[in-house]
């Protein structure tokens, strides 16, 4: 089940919950101020996995070439 981050705009609280993805939207009560204008935030699932794509494209191949190209240096 995915972590879902959430901030309370009223008291700008940030708080994760584990729930179904059919619930991510789900309306919410802050746990601080008893808020309801909740933002939900990327999840923290989506943000791994983003990262690691992120710098799986923007990794230097070698320092002999530019832009992640290596067909003119040999590597
Ligand atoms: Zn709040």
């Amino acid at each position: 089940m995915p972590i879902y981050e959430y901030i309370c705009q009223d008291c700008k609280r940030e708080f994760e919950v584990i729930r179904p993805m059919n619930r991510a939207d789900a309306p919410m009560a802050c746990a601080s101020c008893g808020g309801e204008d909740i933002k939900r935030q990327i999840s923290v699932f989506y943000a791994e996995s983003g990262g690691k794509a992120v710098s799986g494209m923007s990794e230097p191949s070698c320092g002999a070439c530019a832009g992640g190209n290596c067909a003119g240096c040999g590597h």
